[in-house]
């Protein structure tokens, strides 16, 4: 396709790796992005497969690399805290796994001197022609592009415009969890201790900085409208859920409501019968999220971005979007029901 005029909302991974290719083919990127400026905090995240392909088309494989967790395995404990197995590093990290603010910092580096960046700015409407795309932000300016791609995450704000509302298209696993960090108590070494119980799951694991223990609590719940909840009731559920538990929750309760890094969600995928409308299309989470349960998003992100980037390259939008959708679906239709199948074993939904 001819050089043009791109928006992209949302500087993830999808976003940011889909501006690089794109401005690599000629193309003029914008991203605007609604956090104030780029997160340095966050959980980690893993590559698998075919994912390390596109790190190293992008160009920072190698830097990636030089953040490895270096998990060595997940010990499995009963109720009383008991080992009864062991998995892999595999099995929750990946082939590698990084912390995600790290392959947010590299993504933005790579691009940052090519990609007009607008952070602390949102969309609030679009309008679409046979020509072009309007975008009007929330810094009140109203300009108009010739593609616009939603990569700005489960409750795509270009998704809810362009597409259907989230109601429509989100579908939650009937797990939730608070995360956080706090003193490394446990004295665990670059591993991680998992014990399930009673519909509930605590995740314990320490890599990158020894002294931090990372904790995930995660339970079963009807509803991910816990999400858009304040803090104070995120906790309060959480509370509920562990209530009577004994081992070492309490303590990590207690060390809930202290956290400056607390974070909360809700195992929810995204189901779309189509991933683009004219010249507007979806990519990652955004379009096709499988739960983090399915341990595949940074990989589908990256994967979704460049399959968009090589198909627009090679076709004009209304073809390219087709040749995207049918490259990359049933991919995510199998990560989709690893996902489900996953979130069930943790104590969300039965699949
Ligand atoms: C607790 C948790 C653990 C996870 N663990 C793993 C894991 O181990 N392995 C793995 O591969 N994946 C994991 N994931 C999933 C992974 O983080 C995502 O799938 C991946 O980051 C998707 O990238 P994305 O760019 O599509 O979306 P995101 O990373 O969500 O990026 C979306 C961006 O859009 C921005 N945005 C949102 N709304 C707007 C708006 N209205 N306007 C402008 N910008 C907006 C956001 O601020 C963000 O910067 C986990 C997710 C969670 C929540």
């Amino acid at each position: 396709m001819a050089s043009s005029n791109v928006l992209i909302s949302g500087a993830g991974v999808a976003g940011a790796t889909l501006a690089e290719l794109l401005t690599r083919s000629g193309h003029r990127v914008t991203i605007v992005e609604r956090a104030p400026a780029l997160r340095r905090t966050g959980y980690a995240v893993d590559f698998r497969g075919a994912a390390f392909d596109v790190l190293s088309e992008l160009g920072i494989l190698d830097d990636v690399r030089q953040h490895d967790t270096k998990m060595t395995g997940t010990a499995i404990v009963d109720r009383d805290g008991t080992q009864v197995d062991l998995l892999p590093a595999e099995a929750f990290a990946g082939e590698l796994e990084v912390p995600k603010h790290v392959l947010n910092e590299l993504l933005y580096d790579l691009t940052v001197d090519h990609v007009e960046y607008r952070f602390g700015t949102s969309i609030t409407a679009l309008t679409q022609t046979e020509a072009a795309v309007t975008a009007e932000l929330t810094d009140g300016s109203t300009e108009t592009y010739d593609l616009v791609f939603g990569a700005d995450g489960v409750y795509s704000k270009v998704r809810q415009l362009a597409f259907a509302p989230h109601s429509a298209v989100l579908q939650h696993l009937g797990l939730s969890g608070a995360g956080f960090t706090m003193p490394n108590f446990l004295d665990l070494d670059h591993s991680g201790l998992l014990r399930t119980a009673d519909g509930t799951a605590v995740y314990l694991f320490s890599s990158a900085d020894p002294d931090r223990l990372t904790v995930s609590l995660s339970f079963g719940t009807t509803s991910g409208a816990l999400d858009r909840l304040p803090r104070s009731e995120q906790e309060a559920a959480t509370r509920a859920a562990f209530a009577g538990d004994a081992w070492h929750t309490p303590r990590l309760l207690e060390a809930m409501s202290e956290a400056s890094d607390f974070y909360f969600s809700s195992s929810t995928q995204v189901h779309l019968d189509h991933w683009s409308t004219g010249r507007i299309a979806l990519v990652g989470d955004a379009g096709y999220c499988a739960a983090p349960t399915a341990g595949m998003g940074t990989s589908q992100a990256l994967l979704g971005a460049r399959s968009l980037a090589r198909h627009l390259t090679a076709a004009a939008y209304p073809e390219a979007f087709a040749r995207y959708e049918a490259e990359l679906r049933p991919y995510v239709t199998e990560n989709q029901a690893n996902g489900r199948s996953a979130a069930a074993m943790f104590g969300g939904a039965p699949d």
